[in-house]
């Protein structure tokens, strides 16, 4: 597959305003370039069309690696991961504890949280931090 242009690398991020979509994370807080996600994994035929792009940080996208489900711990259901091109990010999610933590709403928004460790120990702490200088959670 050919690699990504850089101008649609750079839309994706523009888009997403320089935060990660699935736990909002902002670049310009951690100071780390976000790197692009692949919604559907390439190894499993996803492509390179904007549709199955979003931007990531690090961190989710590794976490994330090549799942598309999981199951949902409450429900039991087999269910996809959240899609930031077809869900809105508050129909799934909410911050909690002042926005330390993400709370999944949905069997989607749960089982995304485990998946890719949203409230992992790491960022938990740094973003108490964020939220001390009011730099966190993001308002819009
Ligand atoms: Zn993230």
């Amino acid at each position: 597959m050919p690699s990504l242009p850089d101008a649609l690398r750079q839309r994706v991020f523009e888009e997403a305003r320089h935060r990660c979509e699935y736990c909002q994370t902002s670049r310009r807080v951690t100071g780390i370039p976000l790197v692009i996600d692949h919604i559907i994994p390439r190894s499993l035929g996803g492509t390179n069309e904007r549709g199955n792009l979003a931007a990531s940080c690090y961190r989710c996208n590794e976490f994330k690696g090549d799942r598309t489900h999981t199951f949902d711990h409450v429900t039991g259901d087999f269910v996809p991961l959240f899609n930031p091109r077809q869900d809105r990010w508050s129909e799934h999610f909410a911050w909690a504890n002042g926005g330390t933590h993400i709370v999944g709403l949905t069997p989607v928004g749960r089982a995304t949280v485990m998946v890719l460790r949203l409230n992992n120990e790491t960022v938990v702490e740094a973003r108490a931090l964020w939220v001390s200088r009011d730099w966190h959670p993001p308002q819009d």
